[in-house]
């Protein structure tokens, strides 16, 4: 059932053990977004905790708040009477952590993906908000009408500034701004954030990178741009998989690209596809076709069992057919 956010906040007051969880593959968004909500509703004086079903890679660890971010084993046998899943489109997403619900949907899905599936007893997903972390700062506004503290304010912006690529991304606009002000006046700051996404590159990332760019391909007069890492790519360079983290945004530097694609393959054997578009190609409908899901200019897929060759060319066949489609050709 659709909710508004004054139900969800009504829900979630009745809560006395409550579960908040992220997506697999977390960005920071879905880390910001789980972890600033456990630590609103313990505010309250309700006991909850922030789940992440997955490895949480490393620079995030340097914003204090996630530390109170949990793994699927630490949460094991622990009885929720609420779970609320946080930036998730599909049930998939929460991975391992579906093990820790009772027996039934999920009480409370929040979410800002236009490829949601609405999976929840009570579901809000603003397709317009920039990140779910603004969904979650409008909704601690309701909860915790005083403001609430400098940690959980900072982990909202953590989200908010990552899924907007740092206030650059066309969903930038007056709320967003107004959200950020509203949270640097709670005490949150923009550099550590700044410091520990974009700028804590290892040397071995930076080789990394570079033989990104050696698999590059270019199509469509370079409209199109897609490129490939390989298992073997990260063990040559000392990387481990979730290093190439925002290195789809290099490929959509170069000034010819509408469209473009990384596909990273970590551990071996498993592929992930991260898709994004300046604007003119919708690639949550590319992602959608490819079994994923996401926003119309940030999606992704992943695939298992087949070879990263195939993977190209699945992905490459889509990218045509979603720029001619974005170019009404
Ligand atoms: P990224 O390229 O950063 O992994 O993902 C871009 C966007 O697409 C994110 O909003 C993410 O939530 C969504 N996304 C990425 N991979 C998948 C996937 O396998 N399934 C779904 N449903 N969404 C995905
Ligand atoms: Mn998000």
């Amino acid at each position: 059932m659709k909710a508004d956010l004054g139900t969800i906040a009504e829900r979630l007051r009745r809560a006395e053990r409550a579960l908040v969880v992220g997506h697999v593959r977390p960005d920071g968004d879905a880390i910001g977004s789980a972890a600033g909500l456990a630590l609103i509703l313990r505010e309250l004086g309700i006991e909850a905790e922030a789940c992440i079903p997955d490895h949480i890679p490393r620079h995030y660890r340097y914003i204090p708040g996630t530390s109170v971010v949990k793994g699927v084993n630490e949460l094991r046998g622990q009885g929720f009477d609420t779970v609320v899943v946080v930036d998730s489109s599909d049930i998939s997403r929460v991975g391992e952590a579906a093990e820790l619900f009772p027996n039934r949907p999920p009480d409370v899905v929040i979410d800002h993906h236009i490829t949601n599936s609405g999976f929840g007893e009570l579901n809000f997903c603003d397709p317009n908000a920039a990140a779910t972390c603004m969904v979650i700062h409008e909704l601690g506004k309701i909860l915790l009408p005083h403001g609430y503290s400098s940690g959980i304010a900072e982990l909202l912006l953590l989200g908010i500034a990552t899924d907007t690529g740092f206030f650059r991304h066309a969903d930038v606009d007056e709320r967003v701004f107004a959200a950020a002000a509203e949270l640097s006046r709670y005490g949150a700051r923009i550099r550590p954030i700044a410091e520990a996404i974009l700028e804590n590159r290892t040397l071995n990332t930076v080789r990394l990178l570079s033989e990104m760019f050696r698999t590059l391909v270019l199509e469509e007069e370079g409209r199109i741009a897609y490129a490939y890492l390989a298992e073997e790519h990260f063990r040559k360079c000392g990387c481990e998989g979730d290093e190439a983290e925002g290195f789809i945004s290099e490929i959509m530097s170069l000034r010819s690209v509408e469209v473009g694609a990384l596909l990273v393959e970590w551990p071996k054997g498993e592929i992930h596809v991260s898709l994004r578009s300046k604007g003119r190609v919708d690639v949550s409908e590319i992602a959608l076709a490819l079994g994923g899901g996401g926003h119309p200019r940030a999606a992704g897929c992943s695939f298992k069992g087949i070879s990263l060759q195939e993977a190209l060319e699945l992905v490459a066949r889509e990218l045509r057919k979603g720029l001619k489609k974005g170019l009404g050709t």
